[in-house]
């Protein structure tokens, strides 16, 4: 092993074989109101967008969930406390918070979390999808971008001494446009100091994923240190995903547990079961591309926490493992996706400088 590769969590820096069962994708604080989310025309349904969480309602928000404004907020710290120890007793270690900008991360709170529930978050850092991008961003240089990043992951987020571990979720729309492909310059520049994995919020097309990995080669990032997010609703034919583990990178199955058949404000793109998500990841073994492959759950919506009536964040645990199980993936494997692969790729280079001592514009 690299000696000077390190996990950076929210509260230490640990060892990458330290990482042990890490759920790839979550949100454990965040709010989605930032995104060009829109109510509905119906004034009855407008009433209930705005109701608080309620077991009279969960049914409606299960079906509506990203136009509920209370659901699409996660801000109770408690609740994220129990949700989190609960992860741990049913044997999670570790957790990839991929709350960056535009998604209303919280690096104080979040580290207090991960202390208060014994389990160990790296935190991301970057800009989401476009439509969550902050006015002043477009004035902001490439390098400039690029050193906010960096000064996340080694001096501290916002003000605090809250370190990032990773790059991401980057957003990207479908089509890519120019304000996020600024944003994949600068963190292919912050990729470069820093050596953190660079993890792809993926747009909405079959192609997006493949579309995102070239633009970051052609950036100067490693096909290896590149996770590609959402797979699982993006991509429904195995010769697409195929296509995609060809190039090296990794590929995030990080919707489990989401199952309605058509994701709201997915422009018709059908969303997976359980037992498809399995069958994939099955297929793509077969096909030699195990060791690229990650899962989670990407929670971040009050309905899917255990608090509110949903599965909570060990539901791929629980409830994801007898599924890989019972499409033929043996146990030896599943483990490959939740211990060995993400200790493969979310890790970064432990003497890392912060541009106080070496900036980006002298490379
Ligand atoms: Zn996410």
């Amino acid at each position: 092993m690299n000696p000077t590769r390190i996990v950076r969590t929210v509260t230490d820096d640990i060892e990458p074989k330290d990482l042990g069962v890490t759920s790839a994708h979550e949100h454990l604080l965040c709010d989605l109101r930032s995104r060009d989310l829109q109510l509905p025309d119906d004034p009855e349904e407008q009433r209930r967008a705005t109701e608080p969480l309620q077991i009279e309602n969960l049914w409606w928000i299960r079906e509506h969930h990203l136009e509920s404004q209370t659901n699409i907020v996660l801000d109770e710290i408690d609740v994220a406390v129990s949700e989190l120890a609960q992860f741990r007793t049913d044997g999670g270690q570790s957790m990839i918070d991929l709350t960056c900008h535009g998604l209303g991360r919280r690096p104080l709170e979040t580290s207090a979390v991960a202390a208060r529930s014994g389990v160990q978050v790296v935190l991301g850092c970057g800009y989401y999808v476009e439509s969550s991008h902050p006015g002043s961003l477009r004035q902001t240089s490439i390098d400039e971008i690029a050193r906010s990043m960096v000064d996340d992951m080694v001096v501290g987020m916002d003000g605090t001494n809250v370190r990032a571990g990773v790059i991401g979720e980057i957003g990207c729309s479908w089509p890519v446009t120019d304000e996020e492909h600024r944003v994949l310059e600068a963190s292919a520049l912050a990729h470069g100091e820093t050596g953190a994995a660079v993890v792809v919020h993926t747009g909405r097309h079959a192609s997006a994923g493949l579309d995102h990995v070239q633009r970051l080669v052609r950036l100067g990032v490693a096909p290896d240190r590149i996770v590609i997010s959402h797979v699982d609703r993006r991509i429904n034919d195995i010769d697409d995903a195929i296509e995609l583990a060809r190039t090296g990178c990794y590929l995030a199955f990080d919707c489990f547990g989401l199952e309605p058949w058509i994701a709201p404000s997915a422009r018709g793109m059908p969303m997976p079961c359980d037992l498809e998500r399995a069958v994939m990841l099955h297929q793509l073994c077969e096909a030699g591309f195990a060791r690229q492959l990650l899962i989670g759950q990407d929670i971040a919506m009050k309905h899917r926490l255990c608090h509110y009536g949903g599965h909570g964040y060990s539901y791929v645990l629980r409830w994801g493992l007898p599924v890989l199980r019972h499409v033929g993936i043996p146990d030896e494997m599943s483990a490959q996706f939740l211990v060995d692969n993400p200790s493969e790729v979310f890790w970064m280079n432990g003497d890392s400088q912060g541009t106080t001592t070496k900036t980006i514009q002298d490379r």
